[in-house]
């Protein structure tokens, strides 16, 4: 079965917040480069991972499939 992950485009990433704000258990600020990045793909349920993805106002965030 495929499933799907939650990713970050980082080129679009404006440094809000707002994703590791509703969901810090996947999202996370880098402290070197200011980007979010995942740092748990399944680390809460999927409704709460596209909480985030719904309020990043950049629209950086998106599901791959991982195989
Ligand atoms: S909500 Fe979007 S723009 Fe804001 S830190 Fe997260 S990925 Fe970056």
């Amino acid at each position: 079965m495929v499933e799907r992950i939650p990713q970050v485009k980082q080129e679009c990433c404006q440094e809000c917040g707002n994703c590791e704000a509703v969901c810090p258990e996947v999202f996370h600020l880098n402290e070197a480069t200011g980007k979010s990045e995942v740092i748990n793909p399944r680390g809460a349920p999927e409704e709460r991972i596209q909480d985030a993805m719904d309020q990043c106002p950049a629209q950086c965030l998106e599901w791959v499939e991982e195989s």
